[in-house]
């Protein structure tokens, strides 16, 4: 019996770093098994440290966008590489990106950039509470942020009641701010606002939410945030650093035509590389340090480095019939998937939006988390085994979106299409 490297490195990962991974997700807990240690990528396409290749639908999760090492964007890394790594002093690429940004991202006229999504979504808290004067922030069940404390939350035991902790080491007196709503649901946002109204600084949520699966936020639920924020004098903060460049070139703001006060991004804009930014109005952001009383700082923020890999991932994304392409290429996964289900008599249903895709073990798309925890998550778990046997790599969870980049041209999406054929047949059997 040949012994796997998978096997040999997770056993020595496990010694030397917690669960042996960087990052929860990446352990393979939620399915079970052991997780694959990735030796290189290429376009559609990763390898193991067996040497297995697997069709990639994670992209990172998000960033690679036109396939992994581009040429172009391995090139530019390595050319600004040469020109030395970090200067902790501003840079002509920076402001290039910056001008890119607002360009593109209707609502923002200044941004910051920073190196992780947390990050973002951190300072865009930080600045609507200095903004505004008020502590109370609203957020969804299901949408994840990032890790920053008043953000790892649950829904409290009651309905408009603030949330509890997710994580230890989350004081309760931070998360006493944090109002946890249903996603998509109108009634429960108005109610809060006739509550607290006065003292919500901002609303945040994934406007097309990969967290919980993906679940699309309905127009009418993101027009209800929009007139409630701007009637009580709060801020709507869109989280977009998932969604943002991957759904559409202007994000989800431009897809509903909806303008947040507050925009966080990431993930695509840098490429593949550590760059995020939030940004807004001129005015708003004129609160920002040095400027204004907000702080916020980074040594490594706006890295020559991961700019290059950001701007010309922006650049690539710009030429005609990019998006197009993109939604075709989740459009043929999606519905090809629930075809070969429904012959094969497996209760299964997919959507996407843009690159971005969910499966689901059910009838109907989600709405809202709690829907999305009613899927049949057992089924899931060994439908992502057997499609990784085939050499297909989804999401290690049932909660988690999955993404299609430029690479993945019509023949790779077909032989995912087969490999999943076959799978429902086992499910089925
Ligand atoms: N916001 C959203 C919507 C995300 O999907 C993520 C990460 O998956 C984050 C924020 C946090 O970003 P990062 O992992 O770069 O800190």
């Amino acid at each position: 019996m040949t012994i796997s490297k998978n096997d040999t490195l997770f056993e020595r990962a496990q010694k030397t770093t917690p669960g042996g991974v960087n990052s929860p997700v990446r352990a393979f807990r939620s399915v079970g098994g052991t997780p694959r240690f990735i030796t290189r990528a290429e376009g559609p396409y990763f390898w193991d440290a067996d040497g297995k290749r697997y069709i990639d639908y994670i992209g990172s999760w998000g960033p690679a966008i036109v396939g992994h090492a581009h040429p172009e964007v391995v090139q530019a890394v390595q050319e600004a590489a040469t020109r030395g790594l970090s200067f902790g002093a501003p840079t002509e690429a920076e402001v290039l990106m910056a001008e890119e940004i607002c360009r593109l991202v209707p609502s923002i006229e200044q941004v910051r950039l920073v190196s992780s999504g947390t990050e973002a979504t951190m300072s865009a808290l930080r600045l609507a509470r200095g903004a505004t004067g008020r502590d109370k922030i609203v957020k969804f069940e299901g949408c994840y942020h990032g890790h920053a404390d008043s953000l790892l939350v649950k829904a409290g035991s009651g309905l408009l009641t603030f949330g509890n902790p997710t994580s230890a080491g989350v004081p309760e007196d931070f998360v006493k701010h944090t109002l946890v709503l249903d996603y998509n649901d109108v009634g429960q946002i108005e109610e809060a606002f006739g509550n607290f109204g006065g003292e919500i600084a901002c609303v945040i949520v994934e406007p097309v939410a990969g967290n919980m699966n993906l679940i699309k936020a309905t127009p009418e639920f993101l027009q209800a945030l929009r007139e409630l924020c701007t009637r009580h004098g709060a801020l709507l903060i869109f989280d977009e650093v998932m969604c943002g460049f991957r759904v559409g070139l202007g994000g989800a703001q431009a897809l509903y035509g909806i303008t947040p006060d507050l925009t966080a991004l990431g993930k695509v804009i840098g490429g593949g590389l550590p760059v995020a930014a939030f940004g807004g109005s001129a005015e708003l952001m004129s609160k920002m340090a040095p400027l204004g009383a907000v702080y916020q700082a980074g040594t490594l923020s706006g890295n020559p480095i991961a700019v290059a890999a950001g701007m010309t991932t922006l650049k690539l994304i710009q030429q005609p019939g990019f998006y197009d392409k993109l939604t075709a290429s989740a459009k043929r996964l999606a519905e090809g998937l629930t075809d070969a289900a429904f012959e094969e008599g497996v209760t299964f249903c997919a959507d996407y939006e843009g690159g971005m895709f969910g499966l689901y073990f059910s009838e109907q798309p989600p709405r809202n988390y709690a829907e999305m925890m009613a899927g049949d998550r057992a089924r899931f778990n060994t439908f992502f085994h057997a499609m990784l046997d085939e050499g297909v790599y989804f999401a290690p969870a049932a909660f988690e979106a999955g993404f299609v980049s430029a690479a993945h041209d019509d023949a790779v999406i077909d032989e995912t299409i087969e490999a999943a054929r076959r799978v429902f047949r086992q499910l089925k059997a």
